[in-house]
């Protein structure tokens, strides 16, 4: 006689990167399951529950989520650090970051409208700005929420279904967020959470016939295969991709701001920022006060304990990326680069567990080099001299990506000359900020391809339709 066995379905474990051990378990989805999310958010879209609400009503409940998103504020912040290694303090600022992206698209939605056109025929042209269907989300470990927010806020804001797919090691955020959206009033089903590993639940989604678009934010190299995978359906898909972002430094630049600003450009989220300045190239003249000023103040970044507010910065987010980031210090040292601070292992006690590395900074580097041509995604930055502006742009736009940077002069001729000049979706002159969510972001070259934020990012999750209404 056979013995009747129950087959637990698979999981995934996921750990607080500053300690090793686990916090959670969540479902490992198959492409049966992602199946059946489409399914459900397909049928809430056709059924109209949420598209067929005013603009003005779907607005207001995406200032509801906003508003519950800061009452939840603590508690959210608290899973996001302990999922993603974030000092709590940043990660609070995260929280409050993805409740202002739901207030902006409530409030953007009943002014985005269509044009009436003047015809060369008698009669009028209109265009109707339409919801596309059932949008496929796929988001990294990076920023989870937030990036997720991104995504979620534009797209319900235009009346779509969302199934959103987190990075697997960084799940729960997203999933408390789907909770949230129901508390608000926005329908059963129209959000949807599937989590599982990119080969599996990730491919599912990008290659169900339901789903109308993908919006992808990841390595360039998964982008790549979700563009080809979208193709044969001419599926929409928008990128936000890697970076490997150049600080342009002047002579004239305020140098007590700027190098404060650029070490945190760089360490912010221990590196982990698809738009952190990577490369700082600085003017000849005060390139040596520059790094020895930087280098100083690497040195003071205080790593500790996500849950403690004095904490700058956390682990990384996992063994394998500290693993890939100690990889390129040592191909960086074997190419002729000297690790003047930082790049070792960091943490005792309950924190000996952690993917813990101290801020890094690389001279003695050439453009040629790897760890001035590919993304590290970590806390190393790579400091490097320029004679004059010519040279400085040439260096900044010498890498297939184009996605963020920075220039740092007081001298306002210079500073629109070259920031035009620089090949970049996103450009902040004295700053390192990248992200304004009144303004597109993006980027060029092999950064990506779209944009989110900003009015631009509800066009992305829409389609334009041309209406010619004949004169009787
Ligand atoms: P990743 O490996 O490309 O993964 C991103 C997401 O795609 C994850 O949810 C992943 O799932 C999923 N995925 C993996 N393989 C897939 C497949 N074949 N089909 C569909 N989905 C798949 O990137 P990551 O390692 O999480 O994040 C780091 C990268 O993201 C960096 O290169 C960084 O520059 C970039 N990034 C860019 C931006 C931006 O706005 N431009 C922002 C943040 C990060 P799993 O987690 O299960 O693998
Ligand atoms: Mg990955």
């Amino acid at each position: 006689m056979g013995t009747l066995q129950f087959v637990a379905p698979p999981t995934i474990l996921v750990n607080n990167p500053a300690t090793g051990e686990p916090v959670a378990e969540v479902p490992s989805s198959d492409a049966g399951e992602v199946d059946k999310a489409v399914a459900r958010a397909q049928s809430a879209f056709a059924d109209g529950r949420w598209r067929g609400m005013t603009a003005v009503e779907r607005g207001r409940t995406l200032a509801r989520l906003s508003r519950l998103i800061m009452d939840r504020r603590d508690e959210l912040a608290a899973t996001e650090s302990r999922n993603g290694g974030k000092p709590i303090q940043a990660a609070r600022g995260e929280i409050e970051a993805v409740a202002r992206v739901f207030e902006y698209y409530g409030g953007a939605v009943d002014k985005y409208k269509g044009d009436t056109i003047p015809a060369s025929k008698a009669g009028t042209l209109l265009t109707f700005h339409e919801p596309l269907g059932v949008c496929a989300l796929i988001v990294p470990w990076n920023f989870p929420l937030l990036i997720t927010a991104w995504k979620a806020a534009p797209a319900l804001a235009m009346g779509n279904s969302i199934v959103i797919k987190p990075a697997s090691l960084t799940p729960l955020s997203a999933l408390a967020l789907s909770d949230l959206a129901l508390e608000a009033g926005i329908p059963e089903d129209v959000v949807q959470v599937v989590t599982g590993s990119g080969s599996v639940a990730g491919d599912a989604l990008v290659t169900h016939p339901m789903v109308k678009k993908v919006s992808f934010t990841g390595s360039t190299a998964v982008g790549a295969r979700v563009m080809q995978q979208a193709a044969p359906e001419i599926k929409r898909v928008s990128l936000e991709l890697g970076g490997k972002s150049a600080s342009i430094v002047f002579a004239d630049a305020n140098l007590d701001t700027c190098v404060e600003s650029s070490v945190w450009a760089v360490y912010d989220n221990a590196g982990q920022d698809c738009c952190a300045r990577s490369r700082v190239l600085v003017e000849q003249s005060v390139y040596d006060e520059f790094v020895a000023r930087f280098v100083e103040r690497a040195r003071t970044v205080r790593l500790g304990d996500t849950a403690e507010e004095e904490t700058e910065m956390g682990p990384l987010v996992s063994a394998d990326q500290r693993e890939t980031v100690e990889k390129y210090l040592q191909i960086g040292e074997e190419e002729g680069a000297t690790v003047a601070t930082g790049g070792n292992r960091w943490g005792s006690g309950p924190l000996a567990g952690g993917c813990y590395l101290e801020p890094a900074v690389l001279v003695d580097v050439e453009p040629s080099m790897r760890i001035m041509t590919e993304e590290i995604f970590g806390p190393v930055v790579a400091i490097m001299p320029f004679k004059d502006e010519e040279e400085a742009i040439d260096l900044a736009n010498d890498s297939i990506y184009g996605l963020s940077g920075s220039l740092w002069t007081r001298d306002i001729g210079r500073a629109l000359r070259v920031a035009r000049a620089v090949e970049t979706g996103m450009l902040s002159v004295n700053s390192s900020s990248s992200v304004h969510i009144e303004a597109p972001f993006g980027g060029v070259k092999q950064s990506g391809v779209g944009r989110e934020q900003g009015m631009v990012a509800l066009h992305h999750y829409s389609e334009l339709k041309s209406v010619f209404v004949a004169d009787d």
